[in-house]
């Protein structure tokens, strides 16, 4: 079995969103409380960043600033950058 490209992307969004919300009673980073949707506590990086970060393939930072995977998010929860921009 195999998924069209549009089945892809939206399964994507819909883990992206899911992953979005806090899952534990409050957020340590952001201070969200269970169910709120987590919110960034870093400036986003720029997209020349971005690239660098893609280019020497190196760990990305997520949106409270801790250091994750280009894919990952951070023991909060909190998404790297990349993910959260769609960029992986
Ligand atoms: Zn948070
Ligand atoms: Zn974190």
């Amino acid at each position: 079995m195999s998924l069209t490209v549009g089945e892809m992307i939206r399964r994507d969004e819909e883990r992206r969103k899911l992953m979005a919300r806090v899952q534990v009673d409050e957020c340590l980073s952001c201070k969200r409380l269970m169910g709120e949707k987590h919110v960034a506590t870093v400036p986003r990086p720029t997209m020349s960043e971005l690239e660098d970060i893609m280019m020497d393939n190196i760990n990305c930072y997520a949106t409270d600033g801790c250091d994750v995977e280009q894919d990952g998010m951070c023991e909060h929860g909190h998404q790297s950058w990349m993910l959260k921009m769609g960029l992986t």
